[in-house]
């Protein structure tokens, strides 16, 4: 079986380096080729190294360890001994709201004595346990859940500012079910947020009694997780084990079904003849491969929109920063008048990330409800950074140094109705067996969603099966 996958960021290099090892372990012969239009493979995977010793994550910081699907690749890769986790004092996550920055509560103590909600906001909030159930299947954006059962406040202060810590989106028109698949279940399940905290406690507690061993079914999400060297160890670790599967300088421009196979067109002129066609790239780059043979799947495709976003990495000298950077980091609460997402005090969280005696912050700004943010030059950005900078932490000083990153199409957004219009790509895309897509756009973006949905897409391609492919 000839298997073409297109685009070595995480999504396409676990799909093959997955589907190596499945395919050598199932004794099935395979022929596997990745091509990647960059120079290098990683795609929003890249870590640099300035010369002054500051590490820059150019997209993502670290993956999660509270989900098996990274850590497990790294094992595969042997090399889960050289993971850092995040320092425990990185648990403290804060939010500016109201001209200062609160930290959020971690239990209902600290909840109640908070500033951040107030008085009647934590009445409206605590309110959550009274409100019906909505068990319909539509689809509801973010803004308006949260609204319904947690009220303005919740939405501006706590979950506006977490989803565009995430997505870089606007939780009115994001999709609940799609975004945060867990949260819509704990409504139908248990009809509403706090009933299904209380629910799951009481039964921890009756498991914790017997003696079983707890899993936490409602607790934190993981510890942040990454390498010394950045996340680009895990990228590079990939390439180096695939060896001469990958090309890179390697764009597809062309793709079409013939008699039950793909032709594939490159850049470079050359042309490819596969079995199997794996997509993991963007969705628009998606669209533009297929729009030439089914204009109904790039259509879809189109309706996938991603938004812009420019990385800020700011460094000090320690002694210069009177803030005692005692935490995660901060993101904005809504209504949002500063350009700024939100700021991750980076060396707070990983150390090997500036030199001794120095502090790497890392800011976000733009994203959907800001998309022009993305278009400002270098100079701008910095001055916007450096004024939101002073009005959030009080920083006055000029950075010792300066690292902007511009990702004009970042993270793709699941708007409300996401779920449908993937059933309606998985049914359309049926026509052509052999066809698969995998890759952020679709069924998650953090990277242990990129590398589940890459395990799906092997064992729907050595099943022949397309339909195990969906979630
Ligand atoms: C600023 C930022 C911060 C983030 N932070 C986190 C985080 O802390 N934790 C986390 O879990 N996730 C984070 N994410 C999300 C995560 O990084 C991405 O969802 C994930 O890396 C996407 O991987 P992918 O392989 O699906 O797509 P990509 O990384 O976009 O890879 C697609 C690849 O396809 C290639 N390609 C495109 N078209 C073609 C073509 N025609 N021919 C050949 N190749 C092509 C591209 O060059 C690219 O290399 C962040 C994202 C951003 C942007």
């Amino acid at each position: 079986m000839q298997v073409v996958i297109i685009g070595a960021g995480i999504s396409g290099l676990a799909t093959a380096f997955l589907l190596q090892q499945e395919a050598a372990a199932k004794g099935r012969q395979l022929s596997l080729t990745v091509l990647e239009e960059e120079a290098q493979v990683g795609g929003k995977i890249r870590s640099m190294r300035s010369d002054e010793g500051y590490l820059c994550e150019w997209g993502p910081n670290g993956f999660l360890d509270g989900k098996p699907a990274t850590l497990d690749l790294c094992r595969q890769l042997a090399v889960a001994e050289k993971l850092v986790r995040s320092n425990d004092n990185a648990r403290r996550r804060f939010i500016y709201s109201e001209k200062r920055l609160h930290q959020v509560p971690e239990n209902a103590v600290a909840f109640l004595r908070s500033g951040l909600l107030s008085a009647s906001g934590k009445a409206r909030m605590a309110g959550e346990i009274v409100i019906p159930a909505r068990r319909g299947k539509s689809d509801e954006s973010l803004a308006d859940f949260c609204r319904r059962r947690l009220g303005k406040q919740a939405l501006d202060r706590l979950v506006g500012p977490m989803v565009s810590g995430i997505f870089a989106g606007d939780p009115e028109t994001m999709s609940l079910q799609s975004c945060f698949p867990r949260i819509h279940q704990l409504e139908v399940e248990y009809g509403g947020l706090f009933r299904a905290m209380l629910c799951l406690a009481r039964q921890r507690r009756a498991e914790r009694r017997s003696g079983q061993v707890v899993a936490s079914a409602s607790g934190p999400a993981g510890v942040l997780t990454s390498f010394s060297g950045g996340l680009q160890q895990l990228t590079d670790r990939l390439q180096q084990v695939l060896a001469d599967q990958v090309q890179v300088s390697a764009a597809v421009t062309g793709l079409e079904p013939a008699g039950g196979k793909f032709n594939l067109q490159l850049a470079d002129g050359r042309q490819l003849t596969a079995d199997v066609v794996v997509s993991a790239v963007p969705a628009y780059n998606f669209a533009s491969l297929v729009k030439g043979f089914d204009q109904q799947i790039a259509t879809l495709l189109g309706q996938i929109p991603y938004s812009s976003l420019q990385v800020a990495c700011f460094g000090y000298r320690r002694q210069r920063i009177a803030h005692n950077l005692n935490g995660f980091g901060y993101l904005v609460a809504r209504p949002n008048t500063l350009p700024l997402l939100g700021t991750l005090w980076d060396s707070s969280i990983f150390p090997q990330r500036a030199p001794q005696d120095s502090v790497l912050l890392r800011s976000m700004l733009g994203g959907a409800t800001q998309p022009e943010v993305g278009e400002w030059d270098r100079e701008r950005v910095v001055d916007e950074t450096r004024a939101a900078l002073r009005q959030t932490m009080g920083i006055d000083v000029e950075p010792d140094f300066v690292q902007i990153f511009r990702h004009r199409q970042a993270i793709p957004q699941y708007l409300v109705g996401h779920g449908q219009r993937l059933q309606d790509l998985q049914q359309r895309s049926a026509r052509y067996p052999g066809l698969f897509f995998t890759g952020n756009a679709f069924f998650g973006i953090g990277l242990n969603d990129c590398v589940s949905a890459a395990q799906r897409t092997v064992a729907a391609i050595l099943a022949g099966d397309r339909s195990q492919h969906t979630e």
